[in-house]
């Protein structure tokens, strides 16, 4: 997997968990108010994006798919530790080509928590059983319920070049359903192209108007628009004094207020991770509980650099 290889322009960097090549001490985060819990539901998609930050395919089933038996263990340790979340989040892969994706969010909505699914809105979200355990959902439990739609770009073009020729087509018609069932949508852009987030925004504003989808697209939980992941740039690596010089505290970070459940293949149980971003990084794994999961997580890889302390990226809504 793409995240294992060092790259070229970080060589002797991230090499040491608790210090920086310079000896300096690396920064950490404390899982200080754990607000989502995220599950991946297997790497499995109908699709293959050429800039995937997960490497999801049809055939890479490096994360299998986790059962409604796996989640609700997970859920009853959120009320066993205590943890104040608010929010159970499904990501994949395509979370549709999960058989147990409608089970798993009604669990997770019958225990009180609201669900974000992100999903390309296409064949596997559109297939008939699917469809009848959405509208389901929406009717027991209205808007706790929200589906964050990955359209790179308003642009049918832009999108197609990342996602391949006929899905901007297929993801309008997911999302017109989805708006003609009441169920509440969000988007997930990205900054791949020539154009300022305003221009982005702009672009998916007069979308949403022409379509009647109830998303604001100026609202950047309503609206996401991704910073890019360049994995040959050069990174600095975040050392303690980072937070007064970036006047950022440890708690904005992802990692201060989620972990993700993930299952790889040949596991006999899942395992919980720091975060939805570095799922194929061993120094990332916590543990197979939660308990184990509520250590500081340390800053020792170039995404934790570029996407979270500098680029101010969350992946959730
Ligand atoms: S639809 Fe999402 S999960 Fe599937 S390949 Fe594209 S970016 Fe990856
Ligand atoms: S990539 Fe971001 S969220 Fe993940 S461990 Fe690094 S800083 Fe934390």
């Amino acid at each position: 997997m793409k995240d294992l290889e060092p790259q070229a322009a970080n060589i002797g960097k991230f090499d040491n968990k608790f210090t920086t090549a310079d000896g300096s001490v690396r920064a950490s985060v404390a899982l200080n108010d754990p607000q989502t819990l995220w599950f991946n539901t297997g790497t499995l998609c109908n699709i293959t994006c050429a800039h995937c930050y997960i490497d999801s395919s049809p055939t890479n089933d490096a994360l299998v798919y986790l059962t409604t038996a796996e989640v609700e263990t997970y859920l009853d340790q959120i009320a066993e530790r205590g943890w104040p979340v608010r929010e159970i989040g499904f990501t994949g892969g395509e979370p549709f080509m999960n058989p147990d994706m409608i089970d798993m969010a009604r669990l997770a909505l019958a225990r009180g928590f609201d669900v974000l699914v992100l999903t390309n809105a296409m064949r596997p979200m559109m297939r008939t059983g699917m469809r009848a355990g959405l509208q389901e959902l929406q009717a027991r439990f209205g808007d706790r319920l929200t589906l964050r739609i990955s359209l790179d770009h308003a642009d049918q073009e832009l999108h197609d070049e990342e996602r391949g020729p006929g899905s901007f087509a297929q993801t309008l018609k997911g999302m017109d359903w989805l708006r003609d069932a009441g169920i509440r949508m969000a988007v997930a852009g990205r900054s791949l192209w020539d154009k300022t987030d305003s221009e982005t925004r702009a672009d998916f504003a007069a979308l949403f108007a022409q379509r009647g989808y109830a998303i604001d697209a100026d609202d950047p939980a309503q609206c996401v628009i991704f910073p890019e992941m360049d994995l040959s740039a050069e990174v600095p690596e975040i050392t303690t004094a980072c937070w007064d010089i970036l006047d950022k505290s440890p708690s904005e970070v992802m990692c201060a207020s989620s972990r993700m459940v993930v299952k790889r293949k040949g596991a006999n149980r899942p395992t919980v991770l720091a975060c939805t971003l570095l799922a194929y990084e061993p120094e990332f794994e916590l543990g197979e509980t939660l308990a184990e999961a509520e250590v500081d997580v340390h800053l020792n890889h170039p995404h934790c650099a570029k996407f979270c302390v500098l680029g101010g990226a969350s992946c959730s809504a």
